[in-house]
C-alpha cells in the first residue's frame, strides 16, 4: 500500500492537459487540508495545482487510488498467476465477481505500463524466441494466438495477439456453425498473424539492430521478418516436432507456454474460467509475465534470480507490493499504437457488439 513518507512531495500535476504535467522543472502547488477515509491511510494529503487549479491528493499517485478494497491487489496479483478463477478470488475475499474483475483489469493496465517502463528499449543482447500461445476468447469458434517474444534469459520481452479462424476437423454441424458466426461477426483478417508478428518485433528490435529469433515453421514469420528491412534479423526455425527439451533451441518459449497454461486459470483446458473477451487474456497476460520477468525464479528447483535480475533491469527479486507501490500514468510513457489499444481496452471481441473500454479521468 502506497503510504507517502512526511517528506514525499507530489512530483508532478497529474492532471494530463496541465503545463505543469511533465514533471520537468518547477511546478507549483499547495497544500490543501486533508480527507478521512474509511481504510487506511485514513488521512489523506490534499493538493491543489497553481497552474491548472486541479485538487488531487496522495492517494492519486496510489495504485489504490478510488479503491473501495485497496488491500485485495497485491492478493489478486499472487492469485492471477495461481491458476484462481474470478469467482474463486470474489469467493475468497467475499466481493462481488465484478468488483475483482474491475481490479484484474486495473492490475492488467498498470502491468502493461510497468511491463513497457523496464523492458530494455536498446537492441536485445541475447538471442530472442517468437512462439504464438494458442487459445480462445467468448468459445472455441474464436481462437487467438498469444505471439510471444522471449529471450534465452526466460525474458519475456514482449507479446500482442492474433485473431485466427477455427481451423482443425470440424463434424459438418460445427462447419455450419462457423458459417453462420462468421457471416454474422466478419472474419478474422487472414494475414493477422503476420500484422501482429511485424508489430511484436518493430516494438522490441529498435530500427539498426540486429538480432537472432528462433521460432517454429509458422509461414506467417519470415513473411513479417521481410517487411522490417531495417533491422537485421538472423532467423532460425526448428520442427514443432523436435522433441521438447531444455536443448530444444524453443525451449524458451516452450516453457513459456506451460508456465502460462499452469498458472493462468483461463487457459486450462476443458475450463469454465476460458476468456470471455480477448481483451481480459491480455490483461491477465501482463500480469502473468510481470510476475515472470521480475518475481519468478528462471528455474524453481535453484531458486536462482528471476529473468529481469539477471539481465540486469533490477537489483533484486521484486515484491509484489514493489511492483504496485506507484501508479503509473499512460500519458506519462510512450505507448505504441497497439499498447495504447491494449491499455485503453480497445480490443474487440467480434461476437460482443461493445468494448468495455476504458477511460480515465486524468489520461490525456
Ligand atoms: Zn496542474
Amino acid at each position: 500500500m502506497f503510504r507517502p513518507s512526511r517528506s514525499w512531495s507530489p512530483p508532478f500535476c497529474p492532471n494530463a492537459g496541465c503545463d505543469s504535467h511533465g514533471g520537468t522543472g518547477p511546478w507549483r502547488y499547495k497544500r490543501k487540508g486533508f480527507y478521512a477515509r474509511l481504510r487506511g491511510p485514513r488521512r489523506v494529503q490534499r493538493y491543489v495545482c497553481r497552474s491548472c487549479r486541479r485538487n488531487f491528493s496522495s492517494q492519486t499517485f496510489a495504485t489504490t487510488y478510488w479503491l473501495k478494497h485497496p488491500r485485495l491487489l497485491a492478493p489478486l496479483l499472487h492469485r492471477l498467476v495461481g491458476c484462481s478463477a474470478l469467482r474463486q478470488i470474489a469467493r475468497e475475499f467475499g466481493l462481488a465477481h465484478s468488483s475483482v474483475q474491475r481490479q484484474s483489469e486495473r492490475l492488467g493496465r498498470h502491468c502493461l505500463l510497468f511491463l513497457e517502463a523496464y523492458r530494455p528499449h536498446g537492441a536485445p543482447a541475447e538471442p530472442l524466441v517468437l512462439d504464438g500461445f494458442r487459445s480462445f476468447e467468448h468459445s472455441q469458434y474464436w481462437p487467438f494466438d498469444l505471439n510471444l517474444l522471449i529471450g534465452v534469459s526466460h525474458y519475456v520481452y514482449g507479446f500482442n495477439d492474433a485473431e485466427l479462424r477455427r481451423s482443425g476437423s470440424l463434424r459438418p454441424s460445427q462447419r455450419a456453425r462457423r458459417t453462420a458466426l462468421e457471416a454474422a461477426h466478419g472474419r478474422p483478417h487472414p494475414q493477422a498473424t503476420r500484422r501482429a508478428v511485424e508489430e511484436l518485433v518493430a516494438r522490441v528490435v529498435p530500427p539498426g539492430a540486429s538480432v537472432a529469433i528462433a521460432s517454429d515453421e509458422h509461414a506467417a514469420y519470415p513473411r513479417a521478418f521481410a517487411r522490417l528491412p531495417e533491422r537485421a534479423i538472423r532467423h532460425r526455425t526448428t520442427s514443432s516436432r523436435e522433441s521438447r527439451t531444455p536443448r530444444n533451441p524453443l525451449f524458451p518459449a516452450n516453457l513459456a507456454d506451460l508456465l502460462l497454461r499452469h498458472a493462468s486459470a483461463n487457459h486450462k483446458r476443458e475450463t469454465i474460467a476460458f476468456s470471455k473477451r480477448r481483451q481480459g487474456a491480455l490483461y491477465r497476460a501482463a500480469i502473468w509475465a510481470v510476475w515472470r520477468n521480475f518475481m519468478k525464479s528462471r528455474s524453481e528447483n535453484r531458486r536462482d534470480d528471476p529473468p529481469a535480475v539477471a539481465l540486469g533491469l533490477v537489483r533484486r527479486r521484486l515484491l509484489a507490493r514493489e511492483i504496485l507501490a506507484e501508479r503509473r500514468f499512460p500519458w506519462r510513457q510512450a505507448l505504441g499504437p497497439w499498447l495504447s489499444r491494449c491499455y485503453f481496452a480497445r480490443i474487440p471481441t467480434r461476437p460482443l457488439a461493445r468494448c468495455r473500454s476504458h477511460t480515465l479521468r486524468y489520461a490525456a
